[in-house]
């Protein structure tokens, strides 16, 4: 038997509904801060992650799939998802655009190669945006507040925005530097990685998994109190923004986050569930003001966040997050081989118009056949069978109401439209159909 790969995982018929209310959430969100979809491959030329996401990354130096073509060129799967978004935004020259700003977002699979474990995987799903050409404070607490909208639009409460800022060139130059001087005479105490990282990139130091709780790492001197005067008013700015949104947040002074490539404002959104386990970090973000640039566009401010959707369905089952309901408004049982073919044309005609309908394939007994109405969840059960078809008529049945009515068959379509436009519920104080003086 055939298995799937390590750390990849099936996303069953039965659990689709989640992933597609999920993604209706997002998208739903999506529209009301004004950022469009943007769908580029899953597949890139390996030299743009190492561009982009940085050499001395975690990403870049263990983590991506990479794969010599048959014209001899290097390819890489996707780790995630800016790096081809920026790739994009360059190539189709989307910064001579009309809109100075140009706001996007995407879904879709990611892989690394890491080890597997519960919220984290070898292909996972991202939910991300970016937004590019302005460089303003407003468009940083926009990003996050549109983050933290995402999850109270799907109701996920106990959650921590932790915020940070790295400053620009300058502010970044000075702090490596006193971040040198202070590791300096300690380095031999790090990981081994640590130690390639104090040559290659020292500020990834913060970032390691292995030594984080190192006194010399605790008392490393912090990206914050390095920053210039520019850099934090801008810090601020994108405080003030955020208090003034209500938007709650803590300020973490030890946040780098593991992509080369930020500046400014990055951030982190953690949820404290139990059904999440140790990877509780749904979201990730922060500005690139010169990614762009270094990936051979113009000189264009941008800013995003990537949310890990597996993470957040595990953040939905702690509120029991039921996804999309999954039933059919009709359930045809077919009676008989001279039937088949009039109950297939009525059949057709129910979902031409717009109803989801089902028979059973498998020609079972009555018995069966209302297992699978169970199964399907089904509204209506009609029967046809030669009475039926003798007469014109068909028999319906109602599963919510247990009502059974028999109707001309040519009404099947109308009559389950019209059952299905009356009000759901009987106003249970008054018990007519609907009231509107009771509100039910
Ligand atoms: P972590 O510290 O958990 O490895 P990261 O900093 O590598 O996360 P980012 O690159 O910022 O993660 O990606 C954004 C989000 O994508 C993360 O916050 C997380 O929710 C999700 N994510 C990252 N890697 C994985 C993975 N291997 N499996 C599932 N989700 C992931
Ligand atoms: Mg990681």
């Amino acid at each position: 038997m055939y298995q799937k790969m390590k750390g990849t995982y099936d996303v069953l018929p039965t659990e689709s509904g989640k992933w597609h209310a999920l993604e209706k959430a997002i998208r739903n969100v999506s529209k009301l801060y004004n950022y469009k979809e943007i769908r580029t491959p899953i597949i890139e030329y390996t030299e743009l992650f190492h561009r982009s996401v940085g050499e001395s990354t975690d990403i870049v130096s263990k983590e991506t799939y990479d794969f010599i073509d048959r014209g001899k060129r290097s390819n890489t799967l996707r780790p995630e998802g800016t790096a081809g978004v920026v790739r994009s935004y360059i190539e189709n020259k989307l910064y001579a655009d009309k809109l100075p700003v140009q706001k996007v977002y995407y879904v879709g699979p990611m892989f690394r190669y890491e080890r597997p474990q519960k919220g984290r995987y070898r292909q996972f799903m991202q939910f991300g945006a970016e937004a590019f050409g302005s460089s303003s404070p407003q468009l940083d607490a926009e990003i996050i507040a549109y983050a933290v909208s995402v999850l109270k639009a799907l109701k996920i409460k106990d959650v921590t925005v932790r915020l940070n800022s790295l400053g620009d060139h300058d502010s970044k130059a000075a702090y490596k530097d006193a971040l040198m001087v202070h590791l300096k005479p300690s380095i031999t105490e790090l990981c081994h990685d640590c130690q390639t990282r104090y040559e290659t990139n020292p500020l990834r130091i913060l970032d390691c998994k292995i030594d984080n709780n190192h006194p010399v790492l605790v008392e490393a001197p912090k990206p914050m109190d390095y920053l210039t005067e520019e850099d934090a008013n801008h810090f601020d700015a994108v405080c003030d923004y955020l208090d003034a949104m209500n938007i709650d947040y803590v300020i973490d002074k030890n946040l780098v986050r593991g992509l080369d490539y930020y500046t400014h404002t990055v951030f982190e959104v953690e949820a404290h569930l139990e059904t999440l386990g140790a990877q509780n970090v749904i979201c990730g973000g922060g500005r690139y003001d010169h990614l762009v640039k270094s990936l051979g566009g113009p000189e264009v401010p941008g800013v995003g966040f990537a949310f890990g959707l597996e993470r957040l369905l595990f953040a939905l089952e702690s509120i029991q997050f039921k996804g999309d309901p999954q039933y059919l408004h009709l359930f045809l049982m077919i009676l008989g081989e001279e039937q088949k073919a009039d109950g297939m044309a009525m059949l057709n005609r129910c979902r031409l118009g717009g109803l989801f309908a089902d028979i059973d394939f498998m020609d079972r007994g009555m018995k069966g056949k209302w297992k699978q109405v169970e199964h399907h969840n089904a509204r209506f059960v009609a029967i046809y069978g030669a009475n039926e078809k003798a007469n014109n008529k068909i028999n319906i049945k109602d599963q919510q109401s247990g009502e059974e009515v028999t109707i001309s068959k040519h009404q099947l379509y109308n009559h389950i439209v019209a059952e299905l436009m009356k009000p759901s519920h009987a106003c249970t104080s008054c018990e007519a159909d609907s009231c509107d003086d009771c509100e039910e």
